[in-house]
């Protein structure tokens, strides 16, 4: 897995190299974990690939292997250090989706019974056969292979 991609404009390079303090809970080889300075809620954490790919679309799937199979350790630490009663696991990938920082990462956020957040997210229907043409249309696209490095 290749540590080279970088940007000189990015928060998340800086942070990752140091040249920017964050509160870290975890560093890999290729991963970094902070605390988001600014919480949905106390204890929200970032797990942010140490190579610059700004969208997880765009992510060698090794790193996302890789950045994945720190979730659940994760998730665990932030539960038991918060005493939440759950958690969001998320990616927002592009603006449409509320990223704002264009370096691919996770968020982890504790949730509370009866927290102020805003969640969950409304849900629509699909009509007749809708649901399985989408199916169709996503699984033929799949034939592309995965991304290497
Ligand atoms: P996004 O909206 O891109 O999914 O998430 C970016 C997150 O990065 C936001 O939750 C924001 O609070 C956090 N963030 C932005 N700048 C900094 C920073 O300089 N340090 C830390 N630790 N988090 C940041
Ligand atoms: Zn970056």
């Amino acid at each position: 897995m290749s540590r080279e991609h970088r940007d000189p404009d990015c928060i998340f390079c800086k942070i990752v190299h140091g040249e920017i303090p964050s509160a870290r809970v975890l560093e890999t080889e290729h991963a970094v974990a902070f605390l988001d300075v600014n919480p949905v809620n106390k204890g929200h954490v970032l797990i942010v690939p140490r190579a610059h790919h700004r969208q997880v679309a765009e992510l060698p799937d090794a790193l996302a292997a890789h950045a994945g199979s720190l979730l659940p350790r994760l998730v665990r630490a932030v539960h038991a250090a918060t005493g939440s009663d759950g958690s969001n696991v998320i990616v927002n990938s592009g603006r449409a989706a509320g990223q704002t920082i264009d370096h691919c990462h996770w968020h982890i956020i504790p949730r509370f019974f009866n927290d102020p957040v805003d969640w969950p997210w409304p849900h629509a229907e699909y009509l007749g056969d809708e649901i399985g043409q989408m199916a169709f249309r996503i699984s033929r696209e799949l034939v592309e292979p995965p991304l290497d490095e």
